[in-house]
């Protein structure tokens, strides 16, 4: 199929064009026709799948269309989205740009870590697209700022990570401000009960999009875990890195101070790398992630929540440093690799306390991810499990009912990772 088929006009499709794009991706096949019609929409689709242009070019089309119902002389923002993180809210601005180039449409971006001013004069000057992380739209909201009240189309983007992250609330009060009669469209890469809840009250008849099965791991992407004692895999992974030549990778650690040290160790090894976390300013996460894509740093080490939704052409590799506490986790990393299209390896490097996160997320990938012993890094089987330590990001119900207990004594046999005894 080709975007000229897709009942998109000249200005947008000249967007398309100029960025290279001539078959839409089976996500955009869908949702694009479904949002055209005006009817809400519950899509199950991870990043890497084109979903932003999947909603963004026939939002462009709709406020084309429509003409704003108000009689001010200000355009009023008639479009939402929002997004769980900054980086993901610059991105899909970015798109909002990019594709809408040539419509004379108006939006802009506010999220938190950054001064207020710029984002409030972007705003006073009139909009007509609005795209922003809950808490500083709230702020700006209650500063007066703000008025939603011409919302036509709201778009909650990674729905599942926005509740994962706490944002349910702030939700709510967003929803309260906006008219009643409006388009929503829902993008969640996972579906929890959270999720099916809040697709319940939000949602009325949506089409229903399913592009992979959610909770499954891209196809595009071969994974691959290197069994490895704790204590080595900071030497394995640098040896990782320079036996293959691998010249842009993205490592994941469960912890702020992880990627801290593990920045600090690789530099010793020689290789470039930067730390992308939640304690870091926002004008230094910029320039990590400008430094990675440009190839001026080989390897960039996030946390869960600094790295979701960054979009990065073509990333060939992403390194589990440490297996994510929350198994959706570990779909969201991979997923940072092969994207539309690409190919993409994703490579966890697991130490014995982690065999009961690794049962987990097979059992919700629905699959066994193949492991292969690195010569020089094989497991010493003396070694015990010591139980892994809560982090912010571990989810909040597993207070009251743990998700990961107390690990038992596990055995290496065959090159697998066993556990002794199952839970
Ligand atoms: P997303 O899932 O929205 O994060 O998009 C993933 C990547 O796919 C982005 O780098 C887009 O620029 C790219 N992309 C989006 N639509 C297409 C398309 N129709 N053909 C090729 N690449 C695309």
């Amino acid at each position: 199929m080709l975007f000229k088929e897709l009942a998109l006009s000249a200005p947008i499709l000249r967007a398309v064009e100029e960025e290279g794009y001539t078959n839409p991706t089976p996500i955009q096949i869908q949702s694009i026709p479904a949002v055209l019609k005006g009817g809400d929409l519950l899509a199950a689709a991870q990043t890497g799948t084109g979903k932003t242009a999947g909603f963004t070019l026939p939002i462009l089309q709709r406020l084309m269309d429509s003409k704003p119902t108000t009689t001010s002389a200000r355009r009023q923002i008639r479009a939402l989205i929002l997004t769980p993180t900054r980086e993901l809210a610059a991105q899909v601005q970015q798109s909002v740009l990019t594709y809408g180039k040539y419509t004379g449409l108006k939006s802009a971006v506010i999220f938190g870590g950054v001064g207020a001013n710029p984002q409030i004069n972007a705003i006073k000057n009139g909009l007509d697209i609005l795209v922003a992380t809950p808490g500083r739209l709230i702020d700006l909201m209650g500063q007066g700022h703000i008025s939603l009240k011409e919302i036509e189309i709201l778009v909650l983007d990674e729905a599942d990570r926005m509740l994962d992250m706490g944002f349910l609330p702030d939700i709510k009060r967003i929803l309260a401000s906006l008219p009643k009669t409006r388009q929503n469209l829902l993008f969640s890469a996972t579906f929890s009960s959270e999720i099916k809840a809040l697709a319940n009250t939000l949602l009325k008849s949506p089409a229903l999009i399913e592009v992979a099965r959610s909770n499954s791991t891209h196809e595009a992407i071969t994974q691959k875990i290197h069994p490895v004692d704790k204590n080595k895999k900071q030497a394995l992974l640098a040896h990782l890195i320079k036996a293959n030549d691998w010249q842009q990778v993205l490592v994941f650690t469960r912890t702020k101070h992880g990627a801290n040290k593990l920045v600090t160790q690789l530099e010793k090894d020689d290789i470039t790398c930067m730390a992308i976390h939640g304690n870091k300013s926002q004008s230094a996460r910029t320039k990590a992630l400008a430094d990675f894509k440009s190839g001026k740093i080989t390897a960039l080490v996030a946390t869960d929540i600094a790295a979701r939704g960054i979009d990065i052409d073509q990333l060939p590799h992403v390194v589990n440093y440490d297996l994510p506490n929350i198994p959706e986790d570990y779909v969201h990393r991979v997923g940072r690799t092969g994207r539309a299209g690409s190919n993409g390896v994703a490579i966890s490097l697991v130490c014995i306390d982690e065999l009961a996160l690794l049962k987990d997320i097979e059992k919700l990938t629905k699959q066994t991810i193949p492991q292969e012993i690195i010569k020089g890094f094989e497991v010493d089987p003396n070694i015990g499990a010591q139980p892994i330590k809560a982090t912010r990001q571990t989810r909040p119900q597993s207070k009251s009912k743990p998700k990961h207990p107390p690990k038992p004594q596990a055995t290496q046999s065959k090159g697998r990772l066993k556990r002794a005894t199952s839970r």
